[in-house]
């Protein structure tokens, strides 16, 4: 049983108050196979780069044990970029530029070895991408997950709208709940979606935590009041890896299971933004992450006597 992860593997140039970087190695696909691999050992990859992408941002990925053998290198070409600048709060930002670049036509291949995949992460990129990847399994993996962003429902809304109704799990942030709904109350922005085809709807709100809805339920997973963030791009990537790396290693997808990997995939977004780019991920320990996990328990931990 594997774990398969698509998405960019790109080229970041990141403003926030504390600093700017020049191009750092990003993508959502690096930051989602980064953090699932801390739960689940068979990890494969599915995404594409130019020429100009550097060997040693592969070594970090094979460094972690994610197989990259369906991570395409087009010669003569450029690999995806994207460029942001985070707002004084750190929960909102613009997005500068979006280079397409390889993406334009990226053609995905999964290599035989990837077939047995019960757990698939469509990671942000093109729908009609993420929908090629799922079509292209021999057999339907046990759950499939899916994030997405703003920029495609600008560029793509109808691919989306379709690769949405067949997936088991969205994750979107309030913002683009929002968006994609047309409704502010993100309890009202559930129903819609989960009216679209998801069983289960996470929306990420960055520092104020995430919530997980399934029918008429609702699971809300604090964020770590951290002092000082410094870059939160990828966070919400790394949480999406965390809580599909966790489910895949439990091998489980029950409620009681998601409501554990919420927490799962809080916990690795919490490393994510403490240093710029991929920094905090590369230098990480399952021990810090058991540590931090048992932060969560105690942050969350009380008991009431209804009187
Ligand atoms: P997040 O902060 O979790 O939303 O993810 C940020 C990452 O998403 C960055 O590393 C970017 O390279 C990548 N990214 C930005 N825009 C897009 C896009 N339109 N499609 C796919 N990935 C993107």
């Amino acid at each position: 049983m594997s774990l398969l992860v698509i998405g960019t593997v790109a080229f970041d140039a990141i403003e926030t108050p504390f600093g700017k970087t020049d191009k750092i190695i990003g993508g959502a696909a690096t930051y989602a196979s980064m953090s699932a691999s801390f739960f689940q050992k068979k990890m494969n990859l599915v995404s594409v780069v130019g020429e100009d992408f550097p060997q040693e941002g592969i070594d970090m990925l094979n460094h972690r044990g994610i197989n990259t053998a369906g991570l395409q290198i087009k010669q003569g070409e450029k690999t995806f970029f994207w460029s942001g600048r985070y707002h004084e709060d750190m929960n909102s930002r613009d997005t500068l530029d979006t280079q397409l670049n390889v993406l334009s036509t990226f053609d995905p291949v999964i290599p035989e070895s990837y077939q047995d995949c019960e757990f698939l992460m469509l990671g942000n990129l093109m729908p009609s991408i993420q929908m090629s990847v799922l079509q292209r399994l021999s057999r339907r993996p046990k759950l499939v997950v899916m994030d997405t962003m703003n920029f495609w429902m600008e560029v793509a809304m109808p691919d989306l709208l379709q690769m949405i109704s067949m997936v088991d799990v969205l994750t979107i942030n309030d913002a683009e709940a929002r968006q994609l709904t047309g409704e502010y109350s993100l309890v009202k922005a559930a129903r819609k979606v989960l009216s679209m085809g998801p069983r289960y709807l996470i929306i990420k709100k960055g520092e104020h935590g995430a919530l997980l809805f399934h029918g008429e339920n609702v699971f809300f997973a604090p964020a770590l009041p951290l002092e000082e963030v410094f870059d939160p791009t990828g966070a919400g990537d790394t949480f999406a890896g965390g809580f599909i790396g966790y489910l895949a290693s439990m091998n489980d997808t029950s409620f009681d299971a998601m409501k554990r990997a919420v927490i799962y995939g809080s916990a690795m977004a919490s490393f994510c933004v403490e240093k710029f780019g991929l920094e905090r991920m590369k230098e990480l320990t399952e021990a810090q992450v058991d540590q931090r996990v048992q932060q969560f328990v105690e942050l969350t931990d009380f008991e009431i006597t209804l009187v």
